[in-house]
């Protein structure tokens, strides 16, 4: 059901009044993690003045250990719904369990899967059953073909908004956190209808080249960039090296902007 085979048109995912896959670029950010109001609300704010409309931020935190910090849970979400309504921003969040698909609609604006649980096959069916827009990371090792699988499972149980996102791949490469596999967008985009978007934070894991990673994603046809965004990296109670601070996040976004690949 996702292939170009099957639908020659794109799929525009809408988020309230923004359309994603239409033409225009989105760029979404926000934190790794919900950790208080007052954090996301500093966030929240920068976006607002930057004229980005969608914001994310994890309220589930699949972490590697179990002794890091996991999230806020609904929580968090209660968090993000209150700043977004705020700010007149949409969101998007972790779920990470089949169960709390449903609930999630009364908080947030699109359900992140994360790439973790890209082939958590319950998950993606309960993702299909709802409609809401569904965000789907690539898995750390998943092939193109696997990704484009798992958005199968969901477009297939009904549920036909869902966006694709490169997030980076395992390789051998030491350099970066992930490999950005720039090479997914294009193929993503000509072997199906989904908006296809690229998360140049957790793919790359480092903010020296995150300009630079998100322009190559533009012009190699990505429907959007994800960034993480956090007020005060430094204290940030997960992906702390990794996050922007707001100023960052500014030059960042005029940077992109400047290439005349993003409004
Ligand atoms: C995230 O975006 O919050 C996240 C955990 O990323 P990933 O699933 O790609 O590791
Ligand atoms: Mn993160």
């Amino acid at each position: 059901l996702v292939s170009r085979k099957n639908q020659q048109e794109d799929t525009v995912v809408s988020i309230g009044e923004i359309k994603v896959g239409a033409g225009k670029p989105i760029m979404i950010a926000g934190p790794c993690s919900v950790e208080s109001y007052e954090q996301v609300r500093e966030v929240a704010k920068a976006l607002k003045e930057a004229g980005i409309p969608v914001m994310r931020g994890g309220a589930f935190k699949p972490r590697t250990s179990p002794y890091d910090f996991q999230g806020l849970g609904i929580e968090g979400l209660k968090i993000l719904k209150e700043v977004a309504d705020e700010f007149g921003l949409k969101t998007i969040s972790e779920i990470v369990h089949p169960g709390h698909i449903e609930l999630a609609g009364d908080y947030i604006d699109v359900i992140q899967i994360g790439a973790r649980n890209m082939q958590n096959f319950e998950l993606l069916k309960a993702a299909g059953d709802v409609n809401i827009p569904i965000l789907l990371k690539r898995g750390l090792a998943a092939t193109i073909d696997e990704f484009v699988h798992a958005a199968e499972y969901v477009v297939s149980r009904g549920n036909k908004q869902v966006m694709l996102i490169e997030r980076g791949i395992r390789t051998y490469e030491k350099a970066t956190r992930n490999t950005l596999d720039i090479s997914a967008v294009p193929i993503l985009k000509q072997e199906t209808h989904l908006p296809v978007l690229v998360d140049v934070t957790h793919s790359t894991g480092r903010k020296d080249i995150l300009a630079p990673c998100a322009k190559a994603a533009l012009a190699a046809g990505a429907d959007g960039v994800m960034v993480e965004v956090h007020p005060n990296p430094a204290v940030a109670l997960s992906d702390s090296a990794q996050q922007l601070n707001i100023e960052q996040f500014h030059q960042f976004l005029s940077s992109v902007r400047q290439s005349g690949l993003l409004n």
